[in-house]
C-alpha cells in the first residue's frame, strides 16, 4: 500500500528529525522506510523529493526523484543524514510547493547552488552539488528535517487547484 503523504498542519512535520543510526544502515528497517519513501513520491505526479517526515518518520533522509535530475538519471536518489556543506552566494526568488502542503504555492529566496554531503543506503559517504532545481531541492528537503516549511519563509502564497488527472 502506498503510504499516506503528512499534511501541514502536523507534528511530524514540525519536529526536528533524528540521524539514522550507523547500526540502521542495511537493516530491513530502513530499507523499508526508503520503498515507503520512494512509493509514495513516484504516486506524485509533480512530486521531486520527498522527505522522511512526510510519511511520518522522523528521520533524516531525503530522496530526490530521478525524473527532478534529467533523462539519464534512472534511480531515485537517497540521501541518509545530510548535511549542507556549501550554499551559493548567488540567490533567487523561486516558485515553490511541497506535498505536504497541498495546494499551496508562494516565492522563496534561495541559493542558486548547493551542496550536499549524506550517505546512500549502503552507508557510502558522499557530497552533490546541485544547481537551479537539485539546489533549491536541497534546501528546501533539508529544511523538513528541522521541521520548516517552505510556507515559513515564502511571500505570495497563493492557493492552486490541483491539477485534474489524466
Ligand atoms: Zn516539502
Amino acid at each position: 500500500m502506498t503510504p499516506t503523504i503528512v499534511q501541514d498542519p502536523s507534528p511530524v512535520l514540525r519536529a526536528t528529525a533524528s540521524p539514522v543510526p550507523t547500526s540502521d544502515f542495511g537493516s530491513a528497517q530502513l530499507a523499508s522506510i526508503l520503498a515507503d519513501m520512494k512509493a509514495a513520491l513516484a504516486a506524485e505526479d509533480d512530486g521531486v523529493a520527498i522527505a522522511a517526515p512526510q510519511i511520518g518518520v522522523s528521520l533524516q533522509i531525503f530522496i530526490v526523484a530521478a525524473k527532478a535530475l534529467g533523462k539519464r538519471q534512472k534511480e531515485d536518489i537517497v540521501f541518509i543524514n545530510p548535511k549542507i556543506t556549501r550554499l551559493g552566494r548567488k540567490r533567487e526568488v523561486l516558485s515553490e510547493g511541497c506535498l505536504s502542503v497541498r495546494w499551496k504555492y508562494g516565492m522563496v529566496k534561495r541559493a542558486l547552488t548547493a551542496s550536499v554531503r549524506a550517505y546512500n543506503e549502503k552507508g557510502n559517504e558522499f557530497v552533490m552539488k546541485g544547481e537551479g532545481l537539485l539546489a533549491q531541492i536541497f534546501q528546501h528537503e533539508t529544511d523538513h528535517l528541522r521541521g520548516i516549511l517552505f510556507i515559513d519563509k515564502a511571500t505570495d502564497i497563493e492557493d492552486l487547484p490541483p491539477p485534474k488527472k489524466k
